[in-house]
């Protein structure tokens, strides 16, 4: 229901935020890049009238998507090319060594300017039976894998019924410990969180763990807290997982509070993750020096256990790569 209530157009958006679309008519082109697409419970959490609000800056096409600098590509951890799967089974990432990541369902309820997967072949995902044979088969032909991730696009835009089915059957392979599920559906419809879903991820002997996608603590709804207290007592691990993205969080305010609304709900931080050198984004980007400054002051704020770990993915890599702070505490001040 929320899905076919999600603003698509960008006037529409900017007028339900108190905002007067002639004032950014040279912006909202950017569209044609990736579509726009936002849901109205993460519109509601919005500030009226704030062309800086940090919701609103993640979703909203600007014209500097335009731009291309060196360095950026539209497969930034070459994915497409990393599909190592795809000749036994298409649909399945196996990048890591452990861990098999499925690719569910192409679409997401909100498109995010910042998606390193903003231009993945979205269409040609179709998780159908065969490629669950073919997954199922792999799997058995792989025992060292005792992880499978459910990603995307957005794993929870399948069905109560199909993430059942999937879960059902990943858990008849006697060498899979683990099921996680990737989604920031539950952060920008909180609804999503189904007494069906919390039975599919929970009626299983694999241990189930949600990784929500929550970038700024206004992102922390009290609906969002209602759902993870559901699946917390249920049994299901929560962690979140952030980009680092200048304009929406590149603070230590932000950071550390988002930090502290994730606790309130039960949720660990788990990764801050420097954004992927996507065309179209590079205007998010934070430097490494600045990232490290604000991991920095995270430590001397909070307690070890509500500072994720600050890494990049390198694509061709056998897992995300952290970026440690140099110590030099006196050089990273100067962003004070
Ligand atoms: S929800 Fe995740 S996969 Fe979907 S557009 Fe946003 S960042 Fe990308």
């Amino acid at each position: 229901m929320e899905l076919q209530r999600a603003f698509t157009r960008p006037d529409e958006l900017l007028r339900a935020v108190a905002l007067d679309p002639a004032d950014f008519s040279a912006d909202v082109k950017a569209r044609q890049l990736f579509p726009l697409r936002v849901p109205r419970p993460f519109v509601h959490l919005m500030e009226a009238g704030n062309p800086h609000d940090p919701l609103l800056r993640q979703v909203l096409p600007l014209r500097q998507e335009f731009h291309a600098p060196a360095g950026y590509s539209t497969d930034p951890l070459h994915e497409q090319s990393a599909d190592t799967a795809k000749d036994e089974a298409k649909g399945l990432l196996h990048k890591y060594r452990s861990r098999v990541l499925i690719i569910l369902k192409g679409g997401c309820a909100i498109n995010c300017r910042y998606c390193f997967r903003r231009h993945f072949p979205y269409d040609e995902v179709r998780f159908d039976q065969h490629q669950l044979e073919q997954t199922l088969a792999y799997l058995s032909n792989h025992p060292d894998v005792n992880e499978v991730i459910l990603s995307g696009g957005d794993p929870l835009m399948a069905s109560d019924h199909q993430l059942q089915r999937i879960i059902a059957a990943l858990a008849d392979i006697p060498t899979l410990k683990r099921v996680r599920i990737h989604s920031r559906l539950p952060v920008v419809i909180p609804a999503r969180i189904t007494q069906e879903l919390v039975v599919a991820l929970t009626a299983t002997r694999l241990k189930a763990s949600l990784v929500i996608h929550a970038n700024h603590a206004n992102e922390i709804s009290p609906s969002l807290g209602e759902s993870m207290a559901v699946l917390r007592q249920a049994g299901v691990h929560l962690f979140n997982q952030s980009v680092l993205l200048k304009g929406v969080n590149d603070t230590p305010d932000a950071l550390v509070n988002l930090s502290e609304r994730l606790f309130d709900i039960d949720v660990l931080p788990y990764y801050l993750h420097q954004l992927d050198k996507v065309i179209g984004a590079a205007h998010f980007e934070v430097t490494d020096t600045k990232a490290q400054y604000l991991w920095q002051q995270m430590n001397i704020r909070l307690p070890g256990f509500l500072v994720p770990k600050l890494v990049r993915e390198v694509g061709g890599e056998h897992s995300k790569t952290p970026i440690m702070p140099d110590g030099n505490v006196t050089k990273l001040s100067a962003f004070e």
